[in-house]
């Protein structure tokens, strides 16, 4: 087992551990079995990557320079697409559909950063004086920890990389310890783009050991996180320690708003997406469906006609739809969400167990399920369930879909259907979530800020914010014509 990779060399972990062995969520079974670190490596991780941002040329190479190996790393992405989007399918269960989207959009990534770094001069000021010559520049923090999920492990990890790498910095990742396999073939095809000794250095094993140590050590100086709201409120915490810079990617409740008007069988068509993609585990998924009074019953029984149809399988067929969730522990998690739903009085419209299908059996499935008739003080409607589980809540106006949807402690996305423009320009202007799509769910680009309001995090990705967020900002103010001042009479010198 050589899956660190620390100051250019693959290595096993120091721990005796005998390693983690790594499953396929359709089957149960084992895919391999890899290098579990523990806190020494985590101590080598950052050693390396502090010397190669306090000695090493990386922080001072040219913006264009780093431009062109942020380009080579989106041209082996490319090469490797299929690889990637079978890892991630094996390692996640997604389909691989969707593992092939999750590469051409991070392709994408490195694209746009590789674009925006190379263009990135600094600002020049215009102080009003003309004695004085003022500009800002941006350079790089430092040594980042950055922390991944389980549910879009190449995905998050390069929404970090692409722009802390653009922007200078010295990398210490860590993927989920569910999910480690497409980051292990990233970073030896950064390594390959010339990404130098020391700049990316990988390490893989528990949050609360490997991942706790990347937070604490006094040799990081920003810690990028996406996953879970209490994971991410501890890291916060840890973080305050050592006045770290933070941005966090957390949860979402993320409320999908159909008004009457909007085109019937869209709406539908485009809840299921919202609500099953990647079988619920996405961060915005709209696992919050308000439906307008004069449609609800007729919308929430199309819905659960057409949720029942979802083809569960194999994520690597074709003819798979929905793929199994990632660990028994989190279907476990997912099912106690749903036996607390039925009893605080939800109506099950369908799915909610297990599926029949015996070459299902070993995997981690559960069907496409639908709740009705919920309200907003429920459990369900209120936390994260992670899973393929949509609750449906009945409004009557647009002021009480607005008041519903921002019913929320998470804000980080949510959609609004409808035929009337004017509505939907009003209803996403008052709904406070990080992104709002009219008449569609789920895309993201590159070029547009993805993040939380509330408890969905601090901080954003994607976007010209996104790097930002990897950079300092230094006034550099120059004066041209330096004369004595005169403020003090002491410092007047006696003719
Ligand atoms: P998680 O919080 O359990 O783990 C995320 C990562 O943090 C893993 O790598 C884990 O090993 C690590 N970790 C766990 N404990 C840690 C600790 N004490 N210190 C440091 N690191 C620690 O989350 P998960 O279950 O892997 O992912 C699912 C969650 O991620 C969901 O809540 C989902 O909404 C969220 N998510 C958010 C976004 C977003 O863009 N906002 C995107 C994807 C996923």
């Amino acid at each position: 087992m050589r899956e660190l990779y620390i100051d250019g060399h693959w290595s096993d972990a120091t721990t005796t551990t005998g390693g983690r062995a790594v499953l396929n969520p359709y089957d149960g079974s084992t895919i391999t079995t890899v290098a579990e670190a523990g806190p020494d490596d985590v101590d080598a991780a950052v050693a390396a990557a502090r010397r190669a941002f306090d000695t090493g040329e990386w922080p001072s190479t040219s913006n264009r320079d780093r431009a062109a190996v942020l380009r080579r790393v989106a041209d082996l992405l490319v090469r490797d697409r299929e690889l990637l989007a079978r890892d991630e399918s094996v390692d996640t269960g997604k389909t691989l559909a969707e593992g092939r989207i999750d590469v051409d959009d991070v392709t994408g990534v490195f694209r746009y950063y590789a674009s925006l770094v190379e263009t990135d001069s600094g600002r020049a000021v215009d102080t009003g004086d003309p004695n004085v010559v003022s500009r800002v520049v941006h350079e790089p923090v430092g040594v980042c920890s950055l922390i991944a999920p389980w549910n879009y492990p190449l995905l998050q990890m390069c929404w970090k990389l692409a722009p802390a790498l653009g922007a200078g910095n010295t990398t210490v990742v860590k993927p989920s310890e569910l999910t480690p396999l497409s980051t292990v073939r990233l970073v030896a095809l950064l390594a390959e783009a010339g990404v130098p000794a020391g700049v990316v250095n990988l390490v893989l094993g528990a949050g609360s050991v490997v991942g706790a140590e990347m937070v604490r050590h006094p040799g990081v100086d920003l810690v990028s996180f996406t996953g879970g709201l209490a994971t991410g409120r501890r890291i916060m915490a840890m973080a305050a320690e050592g006045v770290k810079k933070v941005a966090l990617e957390l949860g979402g409740k993320n409320p999908n708003v159909v008004f009457a008007d909007a085109d019937f069988d869209t709406a539908v068509d485009y809840a299921l997406a919202a609500g099953f993609f990647h079988s619920g585990q996405v961060c915005s998924a709209g696992a919050r469906l308000l439906v307008q009074d004069e449609v609800y019953e007729e919308f929430v029984a199309e819905f659960a006609r057409r949720a029942e149809l979802i083809r569960l399988g194999n994520g690597l067929r074709d003819e798979t739809e929905c793929g199994p969730l990632v660990s028994a522990e989190h279907r476990a998690k997912v099912e106690r969400y749903i036996e607390r739903t039925i009893a605080e009085g939800a109506r099950l419209v369908t799915g909610g167990t297990r599926p029949d299908e015996p070459e299902l059996a070993d995997g981690y499935f559960l069907r496409p399920t639908v709740f009705a008739d919920c309200t907003a003080e429920m459990t369900a409607v209120r936390e994260e369930v992670f899973g393929p589980v949509v609750t449906v809540e009945r409004f009557t106006d647009e002021a009480e879909a607005v008041a519903l949807a921002n019913d929320t402690d998470y804000g980080l996305a949510g959609a609004v259907w409808t035929g009337d423009a004017s509505r939907a320009q009003r209803v996403a202007g008052a709904l406070r979530h990080g992104t709002v799509w009219i008449n569609d769910f789920h895309p993201y680009v590159p070029q547009a800020e993805w993040g939380g309001f509330g408890n969905s995090g601090v901080g954003r990705e994607l976007g010209p914010s996104g790097l930002d967020e990897y950079r300092e900002a230094k006034h550099i103010y120059q004066n041209i014509n330096p004369a004595p001042m005169r403020w003090f009479s002491g410092a007047r010198k006696e003719a």
